[in-house]
């Protein structure tokens, strides 16, 4: 028998927004059911040092972060399930989302805070060593390369990030970035350029990962001048990939509008989107600001206006009750 969960608001993914989005709906008396995804927490869980989430003098750790935000959100009254949803159906009220596990949640509203996903190259050698020696997540897998060689690709806020944690594992950290210039901000531009352990190869993009078969890991990458086309093959034991994300989606497609990314539309200076009563809050819905205090942001956005839907739908079920 399929298990059916239903709420007043029901919120979708349990990183910055989606937690947000609890603390106001549970304060708001209105019993939100947060189903967490795979990576409860979001992807502050995957970060280490957190410097510019405002309230804390002091560097604060990512995970701990998140954790007391879900210790927040629940204390006012957030309940957690632990799913991943997989199909939804928004073409009547309630909405429908179903599980993983075949539960069916169902809401009067849905916040859908389901983030971004770490976006890959493409390339056939990036998935053979995926796990092998090719990373996304330099706090998850950096330990492995104490005193190694490694190479991190991107020039955003992650790969500068993520080449500085490595240097506290590896021996010696290649940034690879595709243009001359980064696009982190320039405090960690800083920081990366002052890193003894860091070198950076500009106008370069990885073209292949090399390594063995037996056992299965990286030995090294083929990486391309952009701007000569001329090759090299450099040695590395890891080979982080650190470009960007990809919001998470997919089962909104032909449902909620979209843009060209695949990132939902919401309505101006709002979070709605074209489904009455179904709001989108934080990276699902920015790629701009992308950042945990944004994100937060438009989760309280999105919780006062479920709110407000839901008093407004009310007050309308009362008056065509009366006539
Ligand atoms: P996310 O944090 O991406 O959370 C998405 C949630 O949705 C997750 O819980 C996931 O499990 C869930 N989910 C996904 N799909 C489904 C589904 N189908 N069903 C149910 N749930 C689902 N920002 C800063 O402000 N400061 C920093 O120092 C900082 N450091 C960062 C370091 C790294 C390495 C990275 C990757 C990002 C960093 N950011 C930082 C950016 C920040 O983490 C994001 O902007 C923020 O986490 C976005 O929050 P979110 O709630 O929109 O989504
Ligand atoms: P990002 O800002 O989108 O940067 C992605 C980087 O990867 C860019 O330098 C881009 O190059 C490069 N890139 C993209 N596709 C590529 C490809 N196919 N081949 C080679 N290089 C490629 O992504 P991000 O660094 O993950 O950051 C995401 C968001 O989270 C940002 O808003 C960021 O500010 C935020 N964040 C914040 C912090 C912090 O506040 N401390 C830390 C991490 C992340 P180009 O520059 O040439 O486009």
């Amino acid at each position: 028998m399929t298990d059916n969960i239903h709420a007043k608001v029901l919120i979708l993914g349990s990183g910055p927004a989606g937690l947000t989005a609890g603390i106001y709906a549970a304060r708001a008396n209105l019993n939100p059911l947060m189903v967490s995804g795979l990576q409860p927490g979001g992807q502050m869980t995957i970060t280490t040092d957190v410097e510019n989430y405002p309230g804390f003098a002091e560097t604060i750790q990512g995970p701990w972060l998140m954790e007391e935000m879900q210790n927040q959100a629940r204390k006012v009254g957030t309940t957690f399930v632990s799913d991943l949803i997989v199909s939804v159906d928004f073409s009547s009220r309630p909405f429908l989302c179903t599980g993983d596990t075949g539960t069916v949640y169902s809401g009067d509203t849905v916040i859908v805070s389901t983030g971004a996903t770490a976006r890959w190259l493409g390339l056939d050698s990036e998935e053979k060593f995926k796990g092998f020696g090719v990373s996304a997540c330099a706090t998850c897998d950096g330990f492995f390369y104490r005193g190694k060689k490694v190479c991190v690709i991107g020039g955003g806020n992650t790969a500068v990030e993520e080449a500085i944690y490595l240097t506290n594992h590896a021996e010696a950290v290649t940034l690879i970035h595709r243009r001359d210039e980064l696009r982190a901000e320039m405090i960690l531009q800083d920081r990366l350029m002052a890193n003894p352990k860091i070198t950076v190869i500009w106008d370069s993009v990885l073209q292949e990962v090399i390594g063995d078969d037996k056992p299965l890991g990286v030995t090294g990458a083929r990486i391309a001048n952009v701007k000569t086309s001329e090759q090299t093959v450099l040695e590395f034991d890891g080979v982080f990939i650190a470009i960007g994300h990809n919001p998470n989606t997919e089962i909104f497609a032909g449902i909620l509008d979209m843009d060209d990314e695949g990132y939902l539309i919401t309505q101006a200076d709002v979070t709605a989107t074209n489904i009455p009563g179904v709001f989108a809050a934080g990276d699902v819905q920015d790629k701009i600001f992308r950042q945990a205090v944004t994100a937060a942001g438009t989760g309280c956005m999105a919780a006062i206006e479920a709110e407000k839907f839901l008093a407004a739908a009310t007050s309308a079920d009362r008056r065509s009750a009366a006539e």
